[in-house]
């Protein structure tokens, strides 16, 4: 999994590309929105909330401009740089759309999904432009959660084989983290932060060998770099040290 960070430029989206095609093992990467994206959306959609339509468009239209730049940036293929332009154009009007409907909280959790297609779908067209074997599965064709909001992992696991078994000839999987279908089907998410938890529901379903969490800082601090100076990588936790440390 690769986090906003990771994902935060166009440079960035090439790094990880090279990470990715490195072995030849098979493997399901889950990527975060760019840095930045989901404040964004959280912004518009508050804005949409008080009915404030034209603050709204406004921000829209200032990601649009940087999503734009992006993608002048990372292909340099005219066929990959028109498909993806097409796309986030549609992505943009999708969320212009939203303020000539009425704002429900499935138009919230549907706004806040964007910023995950976006991403998914700039790095998959990437990796298609410089010749990978690449295959996109969308989030909300597997992950879900139950009536408690906790993830339906016999739901998940079924439908996510399923898929892979249909697909099966890709050396790469490409896939959103943060969002799911709630046990209605609409679309929700695992919470703000929640991509590192889809590779770990992924990882868990599936058997995998290991996860690993690609992000902006080298592994579990002893304290919080935010707020404690010089803190130090630990090697190793268990899992009740760790949940005392996210405490
Ligand atoms: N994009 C989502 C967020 O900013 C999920 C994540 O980054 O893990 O919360
Ligand atoms: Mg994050």
């Amino acid at each position: 999994k690769f986090g906003g960070t990771s994902v935060g430029s166009p440079s960035r989206m090439k790094e990880v590309s090279q990470l990715i095609t490195e072995d030849k093992q098979q493997k399901i990467v889950v990527l975060s929105a760019m840095s930045g994206t989901t404040n964004t959306l959280v912004e518009i959609a508050d804005y949409l909330k008080k009915g404030n339509k034209e603050a709204a468009n406004n921000v829209i239209n200032k990601l649009r401009t940087k999503y734009m730049e992006h993608v002048k940036e990372l292909y340099s293929n005219q066929e990959w740089l028109a498909k993806t332009s097409d796309f986030l154009e549609d992505e943009f009007m999708y969320l212009h759309s939203f303020s000539g409907t009425d704002f429900t909280e499935t138009t919230e959790k549907t706004i806040l999904a964007q910023g995950e297609m976006m991403s998914t779908n700039m790095v998959t067209n990437y990796l298609k432009e410089i010749g990978v074997n690449v295959k996109l599965i969308p989030a909300l064709d597997y992950m879900k959660t139950d009536k408690n909001s906790e993830p339906d992992m016999k739901y998940i696991e079924e439908n996510l084989k399923t898929i892979l078994n249909e697909n099966p000839d890709y050396d790469l999987y490409i896939t959103q983290g943060f969002i799911c279908r709630d046990y209605e089907g609409k679309v929700d998410n695992l919470q703000r932060g929640g991509s590192d938890y889809t590779a770990s529901l992924i990882g868990a379903v599936l058997g995998a060998d290991e996860i690993q969490i690609w992000t902006d800082i080298d592994g579990m601090h002893n304290n919080d770099p935010r707020i404690v100076d010089n803190t130090q990588p630990v090697r190793q936790l268990h899992f009740d040290e760790a949940a005392e440390l996210a405490y």
